[in-house]
């Protein structure tokens, strides 16, 4: 037996997401016109679960792929693999969704191989097809289709950009870290933590991305504070728990934990 085969998400049940700007409505308008949409915004901020509960909401199956530099355009198209003895042509995911009208999420899309956006173009513009140049087949998008990718804008380097002639062809919107009420809001809901020891985290988590492009790469995502507010929940301390989940995945450098120590020192 090999590895299970990796399915669509199931849609079934609603994923909870937080809207914070029209942001469904938007991706309802695209996906009705059969526009390709581009998500820009830091890590942890709620790109996926957007797209989760897009795809819920309008029934549709949903194929995730987190993309990295070693992915090619067949791991999303499919290969042919031998099948006792056979050979067997297996869709990849993008296949899949553009054969069953689902939605296909590339995240972190810059990350991946360079023949990975010659399959996209012809899927991106008024054409929407997907050629299979192994199996022969030119796969016509139904309606439904939609491709969606993300980037974060704040990792890339001038090598790993979207080209200009990729990124016009997308509908594009850009995420960030919501209002401090909002995402108080958004971490009392996901870790069952109280909104007002949640709007402490919020408070230290804005001090610290403030340090963002100075000493910090990436400030602290809402996805770290649902972990810190998740374990203080199940009865962590505090400080134990921030240091932990705010302070150590954020750097190395001794200078900079020091400097997010002090932080942390004078917020509880
Ligand atoms: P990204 O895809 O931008 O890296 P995710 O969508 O994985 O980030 O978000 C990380 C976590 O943050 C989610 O699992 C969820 O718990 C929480 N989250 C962030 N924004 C929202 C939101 N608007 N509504 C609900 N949960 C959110």
């Amino acid at each position: 037996m090999g590895d299970p085969e990796p399915g669509a998400e199931s849609s079934a049940q609603l994923p909870w997401y937080r809207e914070t700007a029209g942001e469904c409505a938007f991706f309802e308008a695209a996906w009705q016109q059969g526009l390709p949409l581009l998500l820009k915004g830091p890590t942890g901020c709620g790109k996926t679960r957007f797209v989760a509960h897009m795809a819920a909401r309008l029934g549709r199956p949903l194929f995730t792929v987190a993309c990295h530099d070693d992915l090619t355009a067949a791991d999303l198209t499919g290969r042919y693999l031998l099948s006792g003895g056979d050979t067997q042509w297996v869709d990849g995911p993008l296949t899949r969704a553009v054969r069953e009208g689902g939605i296909c999420y590339l995240d972190e899309v810059v990350e991946a191989r360079k023949d990975v956006t010659v399959v996209l173009h012809p899927l991106t513009d008024d054409r929407r097809v997907l050629p299979l140049e192994r199996t022969g087949e030119i796969l016509q998008a139904p309606p439904e289709f939609m491709l969606v990718v993300s980037y974060n804008p704040g990792y890339q380097h001038v090598l790993k950009s979207l080209k200009p002639s990729t990124r016009q062809r997308f509908a594009a919107l850009s995420f960030d870290f919501p209002p401090p009420e909002v995402e108080t809001e958004i971490v009392a809901a996901e870790s069952g933590l109280s909104k007002d020891l949640c709007a402490g985290l919020i408070n230290l988590a804005r001090r610290i991305r403030e340090l963002k492009g100075k000493d910090l790469e990436e400030g602290v995502s809402t996805r770290l504070l649902v972990y810190c507010a998740s374990l203080v929940a199940g009865g962590m301390a505090m400080e134990t728990a921030a240091r932990a989940t705010l302070i150590q995945p954020l750097s190395d450098d001794g200078d900079v934990i020091a400097a997010l120590e002090e932080l942390l020192s004078h917020s509880f």
